[in-house]
């Protein structure tokens, strides 16, 4: 596979600035989601000291150049609801993840957090735990996926996931970096894999608490597009970047409860199965834009307009894992979410289905 050149950054050359005294004050990144389902970022400066969500001031961002807000009031609000230590400047600095609510009050449009959260809270004594696998592509800054031939193609699928050796993965430095970096922001990432497609990757969050799983995801995909541009490559969520014979980007999203999660649990796994394959519709909705291109019952996917499950059935829309099926409890995960989906709008929706609106 050819590569094309870097564009990296001067890392090395940053680093006799980084160690500059700050002089008592911290810097804070506020991190909030736009009207494409990427992340946005601007800093300022705050006396240094430790910071909770509700000590952070409320801040605010031009909408209009976001899509976020009209030009005539365009002013859209950043309520802090997540701190993390900053892998990427350390020392005191921290990295803030906002919601974003508009000058009446309300929530903004594309600040799905809101009601999940409420959803979050009036279930919280299920205790609901979600993972997240998140797969995705590096391109080139030619929108190719990284290594690949510019005029052409890689050989077919088989030796590129989980693989180990040139030629058959590329850009391991940054998935390792990415690892680091989350670990040390305090990210719960369970692992990560190269994936079935030459130049995808796979990272997994989890197992994390009602709304903490949103907040983790969110953060952990800002690290990633921050990290890859310090290598000059692009980070793609498209469920199907690549069309034909190539295996498509999802999201999987684990699931269970307290009850789920102890002896007999099978049956409450069946039932919230049962609920689900009721508003198969609706989850299809907001599991993500494009996602037909890669629900097509192949590659390891279920059809887009069929709801199906079993066990250890990976071209089901939910798999009972064959380890939970023997214990008789445990977990599912619901396999129908692409890679571009909003990790609130899903785990808001299982939530909403399984133990009703609030
Ligand atoms: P797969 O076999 O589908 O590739 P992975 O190992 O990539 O699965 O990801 C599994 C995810 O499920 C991880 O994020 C893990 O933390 C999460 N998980 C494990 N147990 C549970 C559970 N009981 N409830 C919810 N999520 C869980
Ligand atoms: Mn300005
Ligand atoms: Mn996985
Ligand atoms: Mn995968
Ligand atoms: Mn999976």
């Amino acid at each position: 596979m050819a590569t094309s050149p870097p564009l990296v950054s001067q890392a090395g050359i940053l680093q006799k600035y980084f160690s500059l005294d700050q002089k008592g004050t911290l810097i804070a990144e506020y991190i909030w989601i736009d009207s494409e389902g990427g992340t946005r970022s601007k800093s300022r400066t705050l006396p240094e000291k430790p910071y909770k969500p509700e000590d952070l001031p409320i801040w605010n961002f031009d909408g209009s150049s976001t899509g976020q807000a009209p030009g005539d009031n365009s002013d859209v609000y950043l309520r802090p609801v997540a701190v993390f230590p900053d892998p990427l400047r350390r020392g005191p600095n921290i990295l803030v993840l906002a919601e974003c609510w508009d000058a009446d009050g309300t929530p903004n449009k594309y600040n799905h957090r809101h009601e999940t959260a409420k959803l979050m809270a009036a279930h919280a004594a299920h205790e609901p735990w979600f993972g997240l696998e998140q797969e995705y592509t590096l391109l080139d800054l030619n929108d190719r996926p990284y290594g690949w031939p510019q005029n052409g193609f890689p050989a077919p699928q088989g030796p590129y996931y989980c693989g180990v050796g040139a030629g058959k993965v590329v850009q391991r430095d940054i998935v390792e970096a990415h690892y680091r970096a989350c670990l040390y922001a305090g990210i719960k990432v369970s692992g990560t894999n190269a994936e079935v497609m030459p130049a995808q990757w796979e990272f997994q969050v989890g197992p994390c608490v009602g709304i903490e799983m949103g907040d983790q995801l969110w953060l952990a995909r800002f690290l990633l597009h921050r990290i890859a541009e310090d290598f000059g490559v692009k980070v793609s969520v498209h469920p199907k970047p690549i069309a034909g014979d190539w295996n498509g980007a999802g999201l999987h999203s684990n699931f269970s409860t307290k009850e789920m999660r102890a002896e007999g649990g099978m049956a409450h796994i069946e039932a919230a199965i049962a609920k689900l394959g009721t508003r198969h519709a609706e989850h299809i909705a907001v599991y993500g834009a494009d996602n037909e291109k890669r629900l097509t019952g192949r590659h390891e996917t279920g059809a887009i307009d069929q709801f199906t499950y079993g066990v250890a059935n990976r071209g089901a829309s939910i798999r009972i894992p064959r380890e939970c099926a023997a214990k008789g409890y445990g977990y599912f995960e619901d396999r129908r979410p692409a890679s571009n989906a909003c990790p609130y709008q899903i785990t808001g929706i299982i939530m909403e289905t399984i133990f009703g609106p609030v």
